[in-house]
């Protein structure tokens, strides 16, 4: 069956073969068959299809490619935020009280509680997204977490090495990282992940995590730079990892190590938001031409938000990216930073993964923060929000 959405007042597109950084068309329409695009642009021009949904001069972009995220999780820790917005810091330590109710919790209640996340994302107009485990922290709590994830998104990642559990020496534990619990883990996970920071993993601990993981198959990330200077960034530059993610405390020797890399630094401007950190400083990595991605970091701790809107927002607001620069950072950027080529781009052949907004420009995505603005997604070519 096919479908032409058609009257698009302003399509981005993110096709590196139209102007402009987003690609955009005006007065556009696109035609969408099974799963995939068939065809994009002038309504004027487009060819017949089955259905025919009209946007009333809306505005349509790709569904937004969420990269970093940790959904797999039980219990609450508004208290701590509570806590914290009242002039407590946060401390990686903190991650220690989501293990103890993940691992209480049966399948079926991390597995319920995954799929509202994915669904309250899904109505904000994310159309692809990363899960990652990391509250399990057992061999059998990080093999199911992996397993639940792996029901909603083929970008699963196994961070066993979140933080080292209470019960255990850090040497003790890379150990079991890089072993049983990798074995486990590694059937259900495309990514590997470490967090890299004081108070986590140091760099030598994270490179030998790395390289047990991509003994197996496994591709590399890592959480580094997120609460202060350290070699994490540099560590995936030297690797060669895809992405790197939060990039908040960077030296200069970083940020060229980024720029000579192509390693995309993903920045999570949710997390500072939530904790009162200090922002990443997005306009400089883009001068310096370093490649930027968004992602939402949607975890019970530091940044309990889904809404990749609000990252965009924060994004222009105070990190001053263009609006352009920030909807391009969180679909194409966000599809690169999972490798992908075949969604964050409305083109022929691609994922026929769309939003209609309830707006005539994406602009809007920043310009009117905290509204609801999408009316309608399109995830392969299934409308799962009615347009
Ligand atoms: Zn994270």
């Amino acid at each position: 069956m096919s479908t032409v959405i058609t009257n698009i007042g302003e399509l981005a597109t993110n096709d590196p073969d139209r102007d402009g950084l987003l690609g955009l068309v005006t007065d556009a329409a696109v035609v969408v068959e099974g799963s995939r695009i068939a065809w994009v642009g002038p309504a004027a021009e487009a060819p017949d299809a089955d259905v025919r949904v009209d946007a009333g001069g809306r505005a349509v972009v790709p569904g937004f490619v969420d990269s970093h995220s940790h959904l797999v999780f039980a219990g609450d820790r508004s208290a701590e935020f509570e806590a914290r917005m009242t002039g407590q810091p946060y401390t990686a330590g903190g991650i220690r009280t989501t293990v103890a109710k993940t691992r209480a919790a049966t399948d079926e209640q991390l597995t319920s509680h995954v799929a509202r996340l994915v669904a309250e994302m899904r109505a904000q107009g994310t159309t692809s997204l990363e899960i990652k485990s990391g509250y399990g922290l057992s061999v059998h709590d990080e093999a199911r977490s992996l397993a639940v994830a792996r029901q909603f998104t083929d970008e699963t990642t196994f961070l066993g090495a979140h933080v080292v559990p209470a019960d255990t020496t850090p040497e003790d534990y890379v150990d079991l990282v890089t072993g049983p619990m990798l074995a486990a883990a590694a059937p259900h996970a495309r990514w590997i992940d470490v967090f890299c920071e004081d108070g986590a993993f140091d760099v030598d601990q994270a490179r030998t995590i790395l390289a047990a993981g991509s003994d197996i198959g496994l591709r590399g990330r890592l959480h580094a730079n997120q609460l202060t200077y350290g070699g994490g960034v540099r560590l995936a530059c030297e690797l060669g990892l895809v992405a790197v993610d939060h990039c908040t405390f960077l030296s200069a020797l970083d940020v060229e190590s980024l720029r000579d890399s192509g390693t995309i630094a993903t920045l999570l401007p949710g997390v500072e938001f939530s904790t009162r950190q200090p922002y990443p400083d997005a306009r400089g990595l883009l001068d310096a031409g370093v490649r930027v991605a968004l992602a939402s970091d949607c975890n019970p701790g530091s940044c309990f938000t889904s809404s990749m809107a609000l990252c965009i927002a924060l994004a222009v607001r105070e990190m001053r990216m263009s609006p352009a620069e920030a909807l391009h950072a969180a679909t194409a950027m966000g599809a690169a930073a999972l490798d992908r080529d075949d969604v964050g781009v409305l083109a022929p052949g691609k994922a026929a993964d769309l939003v209609l907004l309830d707006a005539p420009s994406y602009v809007h995505l920043a310009y009117r923060p905290g509204v609801p603005l999408v009316a309608g997604v399109w995830q392969h070519g299934r409308p799962v929000v009615p347009g």
